[in-house]
């Protein structure tokens, strides 16, 4: 740790700040999130808005999604709303579901050390590392604020009165712009060291700095995302890239070396010389497509963002003698199973991604029936587009992409057109044929 280890822990007080000094008014807020928060007022029980909700809305910005924090415990939620299910175990929290919006209800959590009480050991749980494995110590709202992790986190915003509630002078925070962690952030990074992602995404996000004190331990810490389970950093990495400022996070990852707990392999490809230039178009292409309003899919961007560590792999095996082929597959095979130590990758995604990969050795060989056999498969527009990226980023010679876009758009007279000029064009390639085997004379 740097400094002399004797800082001066910032004293936090209450603050209020009513309805005409702040924008945030009850018709920015969904139509669900109100439901819930009248409804567990009506039922007795403290209720507010909190998190990305009052902090986005502070900003003038458009929240993504709308969290509360009540005094209810979750199986007392529960029981409020039919459409609304448990989860976690870690963190025991509530969804209540209204067709696709969900709103994330938690119960104000304490401090353990304080907390004189009825909560068992199993409540509160930390590893050898400090990391906290479960944290279900309910306590009021001025602790629940303290245990979030940004000031400007930490802002409580009531529907009754209209007045949003700062414990940890998130407001001034928020005014000049800067992410601070609540505590000492050293304690709170190794309680949980996806704060060192969310601090990034917010930064990129929001276009905040990170304040000195909450900056300085991250480059040495941030080896202890190592100790998070590959199910979670995956989530965690699906955020930080498509929030719509992936190429902004990727450049903080790298500055602060956390890009190598999510991504060893391409890291480890990257110092070793190959470009990730290929990464940085595929983000760039995948903002514009968030601005835009499109989607973008999870197996699109695993596929760029392992793609230095498949060609380093790929070019490996091909050095020692493998066919291009094979030497592909075994590469493929390779680098998801290392990536999956890192992070998960559901089936669901890596069977497309794999094919995105397998489809650009493809995509050049369109002679007689092939091209329409390729532009059946169901993973070729996503291909398509990933081709489109290497030729974007210089990796290849343009081209190729131009022919694909003008082979979709036309008829099948002029695909067939196409074709031919392609086989007349198309310097006659020496045929590999199995050897026969012949009976021996
Ligand atoms: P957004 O939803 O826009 O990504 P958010 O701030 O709402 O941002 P969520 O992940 O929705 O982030 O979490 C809601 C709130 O819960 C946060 O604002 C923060 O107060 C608290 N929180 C979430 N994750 C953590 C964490 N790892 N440690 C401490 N507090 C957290
Ligand atoms: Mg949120």
């Amino acid at each position: 740790m740097p400094g002399n280890g004797k800082k001066k822990a910032r004293v936090y007080q209450r603050r209020e700040v009513p309805r005409d000094q702040h924008n945030v008014s009850r018709s920015v807020i969904s139509e669900p999130a109100k439901k819930v928060l009248s409804r567990l007022n009506n039922a007795g029980y403290e209720a507010y808005l909190v998190g990305g909700g009052v902090r986005d809305i502070l900003l003038g910005k458009r929240p993504k999604d709308f969290d509360i924090a009540t005094n209810a415990t979750p199986e007392e939620v529960h029981d409020l709303f039919r459409n609304s299910r448990l989860i976690g175990r870690r963190f025991r929290i509530v969804h209540v579901v209204f067709g696709r919006e969900v709103i994330e209800v938690t119960t104000f959590r304490g401090n353990a050390v304080e907390a004189d009480n009825d909560n068992t050991d199993d409540d509160r749980k930390t590893s050898e590392h400090g990391l906290l494995l479960r944290d279900n110590v309910y306590g009021n709202q001025e602790e629940d604020a303290l245990r979030r992790d940004f000031t400007v986190n930490a802002l409580y915003y009531c529907i009754r009165d209209f007045t949003v509630v700062d414990f940890a002078n998130g407001i001034e925070d928020l005014r000049n712009q800067q992410l601070r962690l609540i505590g000492d952030p050293e304690t709170r990074y190794r309680e949980d060291p996806v704060r060192m992602l969310r601090a990034i995404r917010f930064a990129a996000k929001l276009g905040f700095d990170i304040e000195p004190e909450t900056e300085a331990p991250i480059r040495e810490l941030s080896q202890l995302l190592t100790h998070i389970p590959p199910a979670r950093l995956f989530e965690e990495v699906l955020k930080l890239f498509s929030a719509g400022y992936g190429e902004a996070t990727y450049n903080l990852l790298t500055r602060y070396n956390l890009l190598a707990p999510l991504f060893p392999e391409t890291v480890r490809a990257i110092e070793a010389g190959e470009s990730d230039e290929l990464i940085r178009q595929a983000l760039r292409n995948t903002d514009a497509r968030i601005a835009q309003g499109k989607s973008v899919t999870p197996y699109f961007l695993f596929a760029a963002m392992l793609w230095p560590a498949l060609q380093k792999e790929w070019r490996q095996r091909q050095d020692n003698g493998d066919p291009v082929q094979p030497a592909l597959h075994g590469a493929i095979g390779k680098v998801i199973g290392r990536q999956v130590q890192a992070t998960s990758i559901p089936k669901r995604f890596s069977g497309p991604m794999k094919e995105i990969w397998e489809l650009q050795m493809r995509l050049p060989r369109r002679q007689g029936k092939r091209a329409f056999v390729t532009m059946s498969h169901p993973r070729f527009r996503a291909a398509y587009d990933f081709l489109l990226v290497r030729e974007g980023c210089g990796e290849i010679e343009p081209g190729l992409g131009d022919w694909w876009t003008e082979f979709q758009r036309l008829d099948e007279r002029g695909q067939e057109r196409m074709l031919s000029e392609l086989s007349s064009d198309a310097p006659k390639k020496r045929r590999r044929r199995k050897p026969v085997k012949r009976p021996a004379p």
